[in-house]
């Protein structure tokens, strides 16, 4: 089988099976920039609403560009990976000062913050139709199934082989189908768990099919080491029902985001150390207060390298606090996922 026979099954199955996305049958760099930055290590389902609410809020790349950090990281919010979103914001100021006009070819979007090549590839094909190949998770599995290719994807020499190839089978005439077509093939056919290759059109081609490899491919190898992180969020409530947040520096994760003051540890608190804390003292110095645990069981949350054990503490104080915000000037500020979740449940309150 030729390389183009392998691009031409994949255009023809794409025409039949592409999902209508707002994103698609559209030139315009704008709307593609933003969905592939909210898309990254996102799916699709989850990723729309919010793609939807950027377009509404910012129509264009100069009202993003002239919102500030807070407002964009507000709508953000519960996507998590927030680093996305502030580069996000610089990329805007980046074009906006070049009078709203997106460099036109893959070199000149590498230069925007927080476009890799992948990004980069995928603005340049789909909007100005460069042949160059976007090679995402969907494009990895795809590849190394069909080509029977056991390299790891996560190391160098794995890396290079699939960008190679993925480059090989472009078909350089159709490089916005062809790229888009790989993904949503990845995406709706070739998935990870149990593909149904009895209905793929490259089944007699496909090579893991004919070796019996499907569920080996792609190779990734594991590397990181889970790190277990337990934090124990310190909520004041003053008689006038305010609270507490601080913001988190600007680097490293949740960078930016509101929370409520926190003490690090390696496993569950007892209420007197919490008490005993230098961060409790720092918050709360001789204040009078009633503290108790919101939830005895840790509330997980998993990010890339590591898990993070939450712990809520109610800590209800006799006088008012010092930059304490009300539960409305709260609600204003972006939070991360857990603070999101606490929020909704402790204050009630809706979506
Ligand atoms: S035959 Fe199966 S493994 Fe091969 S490309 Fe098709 S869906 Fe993927």
């Amino acid at each position: 089988m030729t390389t183009f026979n392998f691009s031409d099954t994949i255009r023809s199955w794409y025409e039949i099976h592409k999902r209508d996305l707002p994103w698609r049958d559209t030139r315009d760099p704008y709307p593609i920039w933003l969905s592939e930055i909210i898309l990254q290590q996102t799916r699709v389902n989850q990723g729309l609403p919010y793609f939807e609410r950027f377009i509404e809020a910012f129509p264009t790349v100069q009202n993003l560009a002239a919102a500030s950090q807070e407002e964009v990281l507000k709508l953000w919010q519960g996507l998590g990976y927030y680093s996305r979103a502030r580069n996000l914001h610089t990329a805007a100021q980046q074009i906006a000062d070049r009078r709203g006009i997106f460099p036109d070819n893959f070199k000149g979007l590498l230069d925007l913050k927080g476009v890799g090549s992948y990004t980069a590839a995928a603005i340049a094909s789909f909007a100005y139709d460069e042949p160059v190949a976007v090679v995402d998770g969907n494009v990895y599995r795809v590849l190394s199934r069909y080509y029977g290719i056991d390299d790891p994807i996560n190391e160098t020499m794995g890396i290079k082989k699939f960008q190679k190839l993925a480059n090989e089978v472009l078909d350089p005439k159709h490089a916005a189908q062809h790229n888009q077509a790989i993904m949503e093939f990845g995406a709706l056919q070739c998935v990870p768990s149990s593909p149904d290759c009895k209905v793929c059109p490259l089944i007699n081609t496909c090579k893991a099919y004919q070796t019996g490899q499907v569920d080996q491919l792609p190779v990734k190898i594991k590397k990181t080491k889970v790190l277990n992180l337990h934090h124990h969020y310190l909520v004041a409530i003053t008689p006038s029902g305010r609270t507490i947040l601080v913001q988190r520096p600007q680097t490293g994760i949740w960078a930016g985001l509101y929370e409520f003051p926190f003490i690090e540890s390696n496993g569950a608190m007892l209420p007197q150390e919490i008490t005993g804390h230098d961060v409790f003292k720092d918050v709360f110095g001789r204040l009078r207060f009633r503290e108790s645990i919101y939830n005895q069981q840790p509330i997980l949350h998993k990010l890339s390298h590591r898990k993070i054990h939450a712990y809520f503490w109610i800590i209800e104080v006799d006088e008012e606090l010092d930059d304490a915000v009300t539960v409305n000037e709260m609600l204003k500020k972006p939070v991360h996922v857990l603070m999101e979740r606490f929020i909704k449940a402790y204050w009630k309150l809706k979506k």
